[in-house]
């Protein structure tokens, strides 16, 4: 049998190594905690569960679902979009399920990007950004991203001979993994880059409903002329602690959201319609649980920043998303850190470098753990240094 080199060209998995010695040390019966991966530890919100409860019992539900979401969900999508952000959605036209915004990174490389061509990537990121473009045979440009410019991708200095080439670029304001968080001068600057280049931008805003002390993001599309150019991804995923659910939107401009419909068409067959109807509950219903979430992760962050502060690991506090990006301690890579980490105090966290060149320098810590198990997980770190 012979794989198609696509598989041969995706980078090795990371963490497979780490997972490799946490099944080992599990096995000797080591107590090993896990700030490694950014999957909610709630439960999703009952008001949700019912209404799948319900949803489950409908017999038309039972059938194939629209490849581009139903009606009723394209419709709460739009309403949500215009009650939350005061953006105007078509349902029709500028709406599209995706079997979550996951599914629809990878797919918009086959919508947007032929062999060759560029797609523009921070220069740390959410893996699929890079992934996707080999899968599809395209090229990444990795934009620079650094504490200097805030964690805000640098579109701007990417070269003129690549820019000809380019049609894609992902940003993701809140971040992850940096957290940090996009201004509207940005968002506008992006805006204008893309018209002058004639450029996709797709922003991805999986942590939208995550933020602290009084902290919302705003929608990329609340900016003038983002449509022209953007299309923008929501996700279920973190807000409503749905991330096994798989159900989330892209909106925006028309005709990328026809493109992607299309691609979406020929692969797969659209959201289980009882799963769309639960995420109806989510986007249309009480929005109350958020604050309350929020809250809970606040809270974590604060005991997470207080006990790094007390073992002298630097990390700016996170105003969104679920993530504290600390610095790595001199004389250590980013990889070297987490291996040390992991032999001597049986904790896991990724390397920054396994979300891109700029990554490095840098761990990540989800804050996806109980209280007590994040602050005993600090507690061994320092006892490690
Ligand atoms: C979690 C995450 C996603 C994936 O969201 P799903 O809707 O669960 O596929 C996408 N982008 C970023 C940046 C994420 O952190």
């Amino acid at each position: 049998m012979r794989t198609a080199n696509r598989i041969a060209n995706l980078p090795p998995y990371l963490f497979a190594e780490i997972d490799r010695k946490v099944g080992l040390k599990r096995a000797q019966g080591i107590d090993v905690i896990s700030l490694g991966i950014g999957d909610p530890d709630r439960p999703t919100p009952e008001r949700i569960v019912e209404a799948m409860g319900r949803a489950i019992h409908v017999p038309k539900n039972h059938q194939y679902p629209s490849y581009y979401g139903s009606q009723a969900y394209r419709e709460a999508c739009s309403g949500w979009m215009k009650r939350r952000f005061d953006v105007d959605v078509d349902p029709n036209t500028e709406t599209l399920a995706l079997i979550g915004s996951k599914e629809g990174i990878a797919h918009a490389f086959l919508a947007f990007v032929d062999p060759g061509d560029v797609t523009l990537v921070p220069g740390c990121g959410y893996p699929v950004y890079y992934t996707g473009g080999i899968l599809a045979g395209g090229e990444t440009h990795w934009m620079p991203m650094n504490e200097g410019n805030g964690f805000l991708a640098d579109f701007e200095s990417t070269p003129k001979d690549i820019l000809a080439r380019a049609k894609m670029m992902f940003l993701s304001y809140p971040n992850n993994p940096t957290s940090a968080i996009a201004n509207e001068e940005y968002f506008d600057r992006a805006i204008a880059f893309a018209k002058a280049n004639d450029i996709l931008i797709i922003h991805d805003n999986a942590y939208s409903e995550i933020g602290y002390d009084g902290y919302r993001a705003p929608s990329f599309l609340q900016r003038p002329g983002a449509k022209d150019v953007a299309i923008e991804f929501f996700s279920t995923s973190k807000a409503y602690n749905m991330t096994g659910w798989r159900v989330a939107f892209a909106c925006g401009n028309a005709a990328a959201i026809k493109a992607l419909g299309t691609v979406k068409s020929n692969i797969d067959s659209g959201v289980f319609t009882a799963v769309q109807d639960a995420a109806i509950e989510a986007f249309g219903g009480p929005q109350s649980e958020i604050d309350a979430l929020c809250a809970m992760y606040q809270k974590r962050r604060d005991l997470v920043m207080d006990a790094l502060g007390k073992i002298g690991i630097e990390a700016a506090v996170p105003k969104a998303t679920i993530y504290v990006w600390a610095k790595v301690p001199d004389g250590y890579t980013s990889a070297e850190f987490a291996t040390h980490i992991l032999e001597k105090a049986n904790v896991v966290v990724p390397a920054g470098s396994a979300y891109g060149p700029d990554g490095e320098g840098f761990i990540r810590i989800s804050l996806t753990t109980p209280d007590d198990r994040l602050a005993e997980a600090i507690e061994r770190i320092k006892v490690s240094l």
